[in-house]
């Protein structure tokens, strides 16, 4: 039960842990501003769905402009 609490708390204030030099990053920095550390990238199929989300909403729009003019 602690570590879901703990899991929690890290979705509310996004935050990682240098593995370089232990200092904790906002999340969404790409390198450390202490020792620049490369981070490895986040999750990127949150990043595939929102381009995926964007495409079909954009795509429906276009056809349906197309469509009018
Ligand atoms: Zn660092």
């Amino acid at each position: 039960m602690r570590l879901v609490d703990i899991s929690d708390k890290a979705d509310e204030f996004p935050e990682q842990e240098c593995p370089s030099c232990g200092l904790h990053v906002e999340a969404g920095h790409e390198t450390c501003p202490w020792c620049h550390y490369e981070f490895p990238p986040q999750k990127p199929a949150v990043r595939w769905m929102a381009w995926l989300f964007a495409c079909l909403l954009i795509l429906p729009l276009m056809w349906i402009l197309d469509r009018i003019f």
